[in-house]
């Protein structure tokens, strides 16, 4: 392992609320499944006598057997005890647990040279920025990513990144196009911005659009020169207005975007179905679930809320980002997923790392829209911070649990969704 690298600013102490323990695919290899299963879980708690807990999986690296934890009927890890302990722990240690476990809430991305490490908002105390400095686990959050290679067997990262449109391009100038994205959204490292999140945004959006707008197989190596040279450059005209927030004019999107961005909510929302077992009975709630979101119509149950959201109801709920405590939290999403390098090749569903971008600045308008309809799913007009983080949480549970978006179909039809101006002109639409 390389240099290794944590997001600034992490914090995190468990919390045991148990969220982890509920709606997860866990992957175990054979070996970890042979030792769990030797136990008399039974003896501990009768309810486990001849209960299913594992599935086969399909293979892992090198043709290795895996298998799936079988969650009960309400989606809880059939280990999870009534009082919210881990038996896996109680009984033999916080080792004892399947890597995946003891990794979360944490995520490796492995460059060459480098380890970069995420966390997941999908953990309440993460979306809260509750705990310790992870800095100060520093050794044992490194252990764990060690242990994570080994799981992987070792594969070396890929030498080149897709950055799209049929370019491949070095580490080097993906380096330099994070850190670009990272000035233009966060500020430079010793200064961090304190701009209005829109402002953040229309600058990350204007750094994708002259990326795109540009061939990039003629600067293939030189990306971070280039970039140089033309920091600062004129937004072009048909950019939205650089300070554009809460009251002020904004161009809505178009007619086009906002279907697909609806397209965009149903295969989030979608994934609350994926791997249950249902037959047509499912299937048609699914549909249904469609039909609501797509006519913003009917009334939509999300994991999480306690009561259906009012589809009809959430255009007109107000959701401004001015709040500094919102602000902070959409920015640190956006800026904890890139830091991660969650957004790169096979990080993300293998996007692209420009498209990968421009989804991360996609998320921002998505994270509006669930605060929204978590508002009104509890009869407010306006979003409170507790809105936001509800949206974090799902919408970072969805992101990295639904396979929807690995489809070659879903990344073209999303595909001018991504475009930063697109994005841009969602969010200012949506933070209002
Ligand atoms: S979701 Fe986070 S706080 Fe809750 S049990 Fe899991 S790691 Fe702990």
């Amino acid at each position: 392992m390389g240099a290794y690298h944590l997001p600034a600013d992490a914090r995190f102490t468990c919390r045991s609320c148990t969220n982890c323990c509920r709606h997860w695919t866990v992957t175990v290899p054979d070996e970890e499944r042979a030792r769990l299963a030797a136990h008399d879980w039974a003896a501990e708690d009768p309810a486990l006598a001849g209960a299913t807990l594992f599935d086969a999986a399909p293979a892992g690296p090198g043709g290795a057997a895996r298998y799936t934890i079988h969650l009960k009927g309400d989606g809880a890890c059939p280990f999870l005890a009534p009082d919210g302990r881990c038996r896996v722990h109680a009984r033999f240690g916080a080792r004892a647990k399947p890597l995946v476990c003891q990794i979360f809430p944490f995520t490796f991305t492995e460059t060459p040279g480098a380890t970069f490490v995420g966390m997941r908002f999908a953990c309440p105390t993460v979306t809260r920025g509750e705990g310790a400095p992870i800095a100060a686990e520093r050794e044992s959050v490194k252990d764990l990513a060690r242990a994570f290679a080994k799981e992987l067997g070792g594969r070396a990262p890929a030498a080149t990144v897709d950055a799209g449109g049929g370019h491949e391009i070095d580490w080097r100038d993906a380096t330099a196009i994070d850190a670009a994205f990272a000035t233009a959204f966060d500020g430079p490292e010793d200064a961090p911005s304190d701009l209005p999140l829109a402002t953040r945004v229309e600058r990350a959006a204007r750094l994708l659009r002259q990326l795109q707008d540009i061939d990039l197989g003629k600067i293939r190596g030189n990306i971070g020169e280039f970039l140089e040279l033309t920091a600062g450059e004129p937004t072009p005209p048909d950019a939205a207005p650089a300070d554009a927030g809460a009251g002020a004019a904004v161009r809505p999107p178009r007619a086009g975007e906002r279907l697909l961005f609806r397209r965009f909510l149903n295969l989030l929302v979608l994934r609350e179905y994926r791997g249950q077992t249902g037959g047509v009975g499912l299937r048609w709630r699914a549909f249904l679930d469609s039909l609501h979101v797509h006519f913003e119509r009917g009334s939509l149950p999300l994991a999480g809320l306690p009561s259906p959201v009012p589809l009809s109801a959430v255009p007109s709920v107000a959701s401004p980002v001015t709040e500094p405590a919102v602000a902070e939290l959409l920015a640190r999403f956006v800026r904890v997923r890139r830091h991660a390098k969650a957004y790169i090749a096979g990080g993300f569903h293998a996007w692209g790392q420009l498209a990968g971008l421009g989804f991360l600045l996609l998320t921002l308008p998505a994270l509006c829209w669930f605060a929204r309809a978590s508002a009104a799913a509890r009869g407010a007009t306006t979003t409170a911070l507790d809105d936001f983080r509800f949206a974090a949480v799902y919408l970072d549970f969805t992101l990295g649990a639904s396979d929807l978006f690995d489809r070659a179909s879903v990344r073209l039809q999303l595909a001018p969704l991504v475009a930063p101006d697109a994005a841009l002109r969602l969010f200012q639409w949506l933070a209002r």
